[in-house]
C-alpha cells in the first residue's frame, strides 16, 4: 500500500506531486473516514483557493457537511473543530514549506490532527480506488463558519488580560506573510500592545522571507525591534502553529528556550504536572521541569505524537524546540498566536526585559550533523547500533537517545522522511557537544558501511 502522509499530513509540490486530482481523492478518503460535519480552512498560498474548492468538492462527494471557514491560522480551524463539535477538518497548508508547495493537513473531531492509524486508514481507501460516492439525494450543503473570530477571543480567555494591559508592551510581529497575520497583531492589540508590523500582509509567495521562521533569517524582525524599541519580537511560520522570539536587544532565541520559559512559569501555576516534549528536547527544558516540581513525559519526535500523547495522558503542556508549543487548557496543539500571549503575560508579570528571563534558564551547546543511510538500513543499523554504542544510560523511545554523567547526551535518529540518520548532541560547551557528534558521527558510518 502507498503512502500519502509525511511527518505533518500530506505535502508536496503542487502540481507535480500534489494535483488537483489527487487531493479530491484524499478528500474524500477522509471524509469518508471522518463522516457528518467537516470543516475546511486554507493558509494564503497561490495554490489553496484551487485545493480549497477540491476538497470541498471531495468530500461532498461522500456526503459531509462541509463548513467552509476561509483563510486563516491552522490552529484556528483546529480551535473550531473541537469547540463546534465537529466530526474533523481539512486544512489545506504546507505549513512553512516554499511556496511551490502545498498540503493537506487532517484533523479528528478532537481538533487533533489524525493519528498515525488514522491515516494509514485513509490511505487505504484512497488507494483501493477511492470512496463508493454519495447518491445525489445525500449530497449535503456547504456553509460559512466563522471561526477566526472566536479563535482570538478564546486565546484572550487564558491569559491575564489587565495584567498584560497594565504593562504597556512593545511588540514588534513577523508573520511572514502567513496567516498568523490574521490573529497576532490583533490579539496583541486587545492586549494593550503598542504593535508594529513587518510582512504582515498574507502573500503566498513569501517575499518578505522563508516561510520558517529560524534564528537566522529574522533580520527583518531584529531590525524592527531595535527600530521601534519593541519589548519583543515574534516571527510565525506560514500557517501560524509555530513561533520564534527575538529579545529586546534583538537576539532571537531557539523554540525550546521559549518553551523553557514557558513551561517554568506553567509549573510555577500548576506545581507537579507533568510537560509533554520530544526526545529530541533541549535539557534546558528538562531542567525547570524539575526545578518546578513537575515530570516530564517524553515522545518520539512529531507535533502529532506529543498532541496525541497530551490528550491521552491528561498532560496540559506540551512543546517542541522548533517552536511549537501546545498548551493544553486553550487546546493540546501548536498555537502561535497562544504562545505569543503566554509569553506575553510572562513579560507582564515578570516585569523584566526579556533577555533577562532568557538569560536566567540554563544554557547548554548544541550541535547537529547527519549521515546519509539508505532506507532499506537504516534499521538494522539501529540494531547494530544498540549493541555497539557505550553510554551509562541508552534510551529507546525514538533511535538511540545515550546519556553521560556529565549531563551531556546524544539522539542518533533515522529520518522519516530522508535517507538519513541524524544526530543532535548537547552538553556543557560546544567541545563536548562537537565531540560526542564527531565520535558517533564515525560509528554510524562504520555501522553502515559494515552492512552495505
Ligand atoms: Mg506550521
Amino acid at each position: 500500500m502507498g503512502r500519502l502522509f509525511g511527518t505533518n499530513g500530506v505535502r508536496g509540490v503542487i502540481n507535480r506531486d500534489l494535483t488537483a486530482e489527487k487531493v479530491m481523492r484524499l478528500a474524500a478518503s477522509a471524509g469518508a473516514l471522518l463522516c457528518g460535519e467537516i470543516a475546511v480552512g486554507r493558509d494564503g498560498r497561490t495554490s489553496s483557493p484551487m485545493l480549497r474548492n477540491v476538497v470541498v468538492s471531495g468530500l461532498l462527494s461522500v456526503g459531509c457537511k462541509v463548513r467552509d471557514a476561509g483563510v486563516l491560522p491552522t490552529p484556528a480551524l483546529q480551535h473550531a473543530v473541537r469547540h463546534l463539535g465537529l466530526d474533523g477538518g481539512l486544512m489545506v497548508t504546507a505549513s512553512h514549506n516554499p511556496p511551490e508547495f502545498n498540503g493537506i493537513k487532517v484533523i479528528a473531531g478532537d481538533g487533533v490532527e489524525v493519528s498515525r492509524q488514522r491515516e494509514a486508514e485513509i490511505e487505504d481507501i484512497f488507494f483501493s480506488g477511492g470512496p463508493e460516492p454519495t447518491p445525489w439525494n445525500r449530497i449535503r450543503t456547504v456553509s460559512k463558519l466563522d471561526a477566526l473570530d472566536p479563535y482570538k477571543w478564546a486565546i484572550l480567555s487564558h491569559v491575564d488580560r489587565d495584567v498584560i494591559r497594565g504593562a504597556h508592551l512593545r511588540v514588534a510581529l513577523d508573520p511572514g506573510n502567513g496567516v498568523a497575520a490574521l490573529s497576532a497583531p490583533a490579539i496583541a492589540r486587545e492586549l494593550g500592545c503598542s504593535v508594529s508590523t513587518i510582512n504582515a500582509e498574507v502573500d503566498g509567495r513569501f517575499p518578505g522571507r522563508e516561510s520558517e521562521p529560524r534564528p537566522e533569517n529574522l533580520d527583518g524582525l531584529r531590525a524592527l525591534v531595535k527600530a521601534s524599541e519593541a519589548d519583543v519580537g515574534v516571527a510565525f511560520d506560514g500557517d501560524g502553529d509555530r513561533a520564534i522570539f527575538v529579545d529586546e536587544r534583538g537576539d532571537a532565541h531557539w523554540g525550546d528556550q521559549s518553551f523553557a520559559l514557558v513551561a517554568r512559569d506553567f509549573l510555577a501555576q500548576n506545581p507537579g504536572e507533568a510537560v509533554a516534549t520530544p526526545v529530541s528536547s533541549s535539557r534546558a527544558v528538562e531542567d525547570v521541569v524539575a526545578a518546578g516540581g513537575g515530570r516530564i513525559v517524553w515522545t518520539r519526535v512529531g507535533s502529532v505524537i506529543v498532541s496525541r500523547a497530551m490528550v491521552e495522558e491528561g498532560v496540559r503542556l506540551g512543546g517542541e524546540e522548533n517552536g511549537g508549543v501546545m498548551y493544553g487548557p486553550h487546546q493540546p496543539v501548536r498555537d502561535g498566536s497562544m504562545t505569543m500571549a503566554l509569553i506575553l503575560e510572562i513579560m507582564a508579570r515578570e516585569g523584566g526585559p526579556l533577555s533577562k528571563l532568557f538569560g536566567e534558564l540554563p544554557q547548554y551547546a548544541q550541535m547537529k550533523d547527519r549521515v546519509a543511510c539508505p532506507e532499506d538500513l537504516k534499521q538494522r543499523t539501529l540494531e547494530v547500533l544498540r549493541e555497539s554504542v557505550e553510554a551509562p544510560k541508552v534510551e529507546t523511545i525514538d533511535g538511540l537517545k545515550l546519556r553521560y554523567p556529565d549531563g551531556s547526551w546524544i539522539l542518533i535518529r533515522p529520518s522519516g522522511t530522508e535517507p538519513i540518520f541524524r544526530l543532535y548532541a548537547e552538553a556543557e560547551n560546544e567541545e563536548r557537544a562537537a565531540g560526542i557528534v564527531e565520535e558517533h558521527k564515525r560509528l554510524v558510518e562504520e555501522v553502515i558501511g559494515s552492512l552495505d
